[in-house]
Order: C-alpha cells, then structure tokens, then sequence
C-alpha cells in the first residue's frame, strides 16, 4: 500500500498534515490550511499531494450502500477501492464498466481522474458509467449531480483533480459477465506499423485492446511488441477460477534504482523474445489480464530514493503514428527508456468532464527513473512533440509539465477554475497555475 501522504512515482516530496474522513454525512473538517482529498494514492505525481495543506484520507468512507443485482447499479462512498468491489460483484456475474491498471483505486480518485482501461475504445471513460455522485463543498452544501441534475456541476468534479469539493459517495453502472474468465489472444509486432495495423482491426471486434513496445530497440525494431486483445469468457464449466494469486512484495526501497540502461536493455529483450509464437491463445483469470503489477506489492520501490516519473501522453489519430515514432526515437537516443511502456489507441466516445485527460488518438505510457534535469529535460522534449500535434499530458501521472503547456492542453481549465471549491487546492493546480 502507499503511504497516506505519498504519490505512487514518490516523487515530489510533500509534507501535509492528514484527517481521516470516515462519516460521509458530517461536514468537513475545519482547518485554516487548504485541504486535499486523498483516494489510495495511486497517482503518480503531484495531483493527490497538498504541500503544507491537509490531505482528507478517505480509506474510511468505504461502505456499500445498495448494490441491485437486477439492474448492476451500485451504489457506494467514494473511498471503496475497486479491489473491494471486485471482490463483491464478479460473484453476482457483474464487472467493473472501466477498470486502471491497477485494482487498488478509490472511485472518488477513479472519477476525480475520470480514469481510461484497455476498453476505452468501446466504453470511454470511467466518468460515462457514473450515474451521480454527492459532492460535499467546504461552505457545508451538498448537491448530488448527474447528467441532468447540476449537469454543469458534473462535468467539472469528473476529471476536476478533486478541486470542486468531497465526492462523498457515487451511483455506478456495472457491466454484466458471464464468467471471471477472460478470452486472450497475445500478437507479437515487429515495429510501430504492426502495433497500428493490428489496432485498427481489433478495436472493431475485441472489448479489451494494449500493446506492451520495447522501447529499448532501435532501428527497424522501434516500437516492436506485444499486442494484447481479449473479451470477457462465457462461463468455463470445466475450469474454477484460480486460487488468488501469492503477492510478491519489494521488501524496502534499494539505496539506488534498480532500473539503469543495461537492465532495461535486457528486460525488454527478455519480455519481447519470450513470446516465441507469433500468436499465442489462452484463457485467463481476469486478475492477471486487468492488473499484471498488482502482483508486486510495493513494486515502485524499485526505483529507488529518488523516485520515479511516469508520462502519458495522448496524440491525435491523423499525427498518431508519425509522433509515437519521434517520441520513440527521442526515448531512445536519450539512453533512457522505460521497461514499461504501454500503447493503445483511445477511440472517440466523448469524455464527460470538462478536464478530462481521453481523447481520440494514440496514448503511449512511459516510467522514468527520477535523474533530476536529465529526466526534466527529456521529458520536456517529449512535451514539444505532443504540444505541437495538438496533444495532451495526463495530470495523474505527472509532476512537472509547465502551466503553460497544461493551459494549451486543457483549454477548458479557465471554465473550471469557477468551480473550484474555495478551500481546496493541491500541489499540482499550485504548480500549474503559477
Ligand atoms: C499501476 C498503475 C496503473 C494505472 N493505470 C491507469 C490506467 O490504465 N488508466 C488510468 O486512467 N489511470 C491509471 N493509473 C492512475 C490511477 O488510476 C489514477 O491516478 C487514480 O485516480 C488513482 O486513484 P486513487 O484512489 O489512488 O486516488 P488518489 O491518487 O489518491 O487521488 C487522485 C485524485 O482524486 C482526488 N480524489 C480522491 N478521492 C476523492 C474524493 N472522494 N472526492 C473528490 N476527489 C477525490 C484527489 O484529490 C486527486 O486529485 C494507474 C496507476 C497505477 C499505480
């Protein structure tokens, strides 16, 4: 688990005081600092840190208010992680509509991120699945805002960093499976053509569509990977799910990061070649598809002290494979690399909120191990890129773009600021607003 406090890159370093937040019909707590809510931490940078405020931890407002198992409407507080509601509603043939890739977020920070899965091309965001949700502003006023009640309202606290208020709890509609099972089928591609080829015909046909690239190789091997597509499995009479899976666990944080050039170099290697087929099928437990570093707890230790950074960038469909190939090369020539690099293409079901990070196009997700400027910079590089093809930078995984680039990103960031609650700000809005 991460430390109440912390973002998931452990970097930047912040210091806030915290309160526990577990009645979600008092009001919020009086401070005269600024004050944060605070969902697991599963942000990478700055957007869930308030430097010198006070952070709400919400691991206390966690009950179930009323599942229908009929209609698959759930309704819940807002710091119930996923992992909590898997483990309730895949017994009564119900999924989550979008899931991250990791199960252990709140729905407060699932809708204050208004979070993409592998299914965005089919589903869109978290935020479309939302029926309404209560927000509980600082002058002690709740509104319970939807589509059509307070619409304005609700498309400011979808994707609004946690800024509007306190999502107290949320109304979600769940997606019907008829099994935990899940049908898979891993493409190996030899280049960035092959990543966008095989795309465009799976989105059409398969719910869940990633590609892991090995962004270590160079030449004609930039961009090679691994394509994965999947669907939900009918119910396998033969086979029981799989006894949950043991939990590893990076035991303390090593004085140096573990991920240099030369591991990173052999990782993707390794990872790439070990598909030897250039099509192999299964069938697996949901668990392993959804969440693969799930199974590792605390694996962001292994960057060492100084933390990592992550990037997601989103870049449009007609600039998409001319600008992951450039971003690809600036990775490369840089020596850096990432041993996670993640790439998918968003399809075009409109996200609801006003600062909603998904928009049709390629999104490549990249880890960089924090070596100060050196990092900075070539990140910074990446940024022109993306900038220039009228792109966007995710907030929860970032913790240095510039405000400039984040106001050409989010041009709606002016309309939002009206529905900022008074008494919320966070490291990340400070920084960007400066
Ligand atoms: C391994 C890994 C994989 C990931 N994969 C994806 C992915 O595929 N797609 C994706 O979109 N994201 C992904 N993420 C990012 C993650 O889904 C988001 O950062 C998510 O918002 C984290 O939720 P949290 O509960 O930890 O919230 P936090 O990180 O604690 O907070 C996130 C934001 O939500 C706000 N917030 C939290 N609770 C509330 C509340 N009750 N009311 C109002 N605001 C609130 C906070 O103020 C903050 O601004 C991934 C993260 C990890 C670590």
């Amino acid at each position: 688990m991460s430390q109440a406090g912390q973002s998931w890159g452990r970097y930047p370093d912040a210091k806030q005081s915290i309160i526990a937040i577990s009645d979600r019909h008092h009001g919020l707590p009086a401070t005269a600092e600024t004050i944060l809510p605070y969902g697991n931490g599963r942000s990478y940078g700055d957007s869930c840190l308030n430097d010198g405020g006070v952070l709400l931890h919400t691991s206390h407002l966690d009950r179930f208010i009323r599942l229908d198992v009929a209609t698959g409407v759930l309704d819940c507080e807002a710091g119930a992680l996923f992992s909590e509601i898997l483990d309730l509603i895949v017994p009564q043939g119900w999924f989550l509509p979008v899931t991250p890739g990791t199960k252990f977020v709140s729905v407060g920070g699932a809708i204050a991120n208004d979070v993409h899965g592998k299914n965005h091309h089919r589903a869109g965001t978290f935020g479309r699945h939302v029926l309404e949700l209560e927000l509980l502003r600082s002058d002690g006023s709740r509104r319970v805002c939807s589509a059509t009640q307070y619409p304005e309202w609700f498309a400011a606290t979808i994707g609004g960093l946690g800024l509007t208020g306190l999502i107290t709890r949320a109304s979600i509609q769940l997606r019907r499976i008829a099994s935990p099972w899940m049908s898979t089928e891993v493409h190996r591609f030899d280049d960035l053509a092959g990543f966008f080829q095989l795309s465009e015909s799976s989105d059409r046909d398969y719910e869940y569509t990633v590609a892991w690239i090995d962004c270590a190789a160079k030449g004609r091997a930039l961009g090679r990977g691994l394509f994965t597509r999947a669907d939900h499995a009918p119910a396998c009479p033969d086979r029981r799910p799989s006894a949950p899976a043991r939990h590893l666990r990076v035991p303390f944080v090593p004085p140096i990061s573990l991920i240099n050039p030369f591991t990173l170099r052999a990782f993707n290697a390794l990872y790439y070649h070990r598909q030897r087929q250039p099509i192999v099928r299964a069938t697996t437990h949901y668990e392993p598809q959804f969440y693969p570093l799930d199974g590792i707890r605390d694996w962001n230790r292994i960057y060492g002290p100084r933390g990592f950074m992550q990037y997601q960038c989103v870049v449009p469909p007609t600039a998409a494979e001319d600008c992951i190939v450039r971003l690809a090369r600036i990775i490369g020539s840089a020596g850096g690399g990432s041993f996670l690099a993640v790439l998918k293409q968003f399809g075009a079901l409109p996200s609801p909120g006003m600062l909603s990070f998904p928009r049709a196009g390629a999104t490549l997700a990249l880890d960089f191990p924090n070596n100060g400027n050196r990092t900075l910079r070539l990140l910074n590089e990446l940024d022109d890129v993306v900038a220039a093809s009228g792109g966007a930078v995710y907030p929860a995984k970032d913790a240095r773009m510039s405000g400039h680039r984040f106001r050409q990103y989010f041009p709606a960031w002016e309309s939002f600021s009206q529905f900022i609650d008074p008494r919320f700000s966070s490291s990340f809005w400070r920084r960007v607003m400066e």
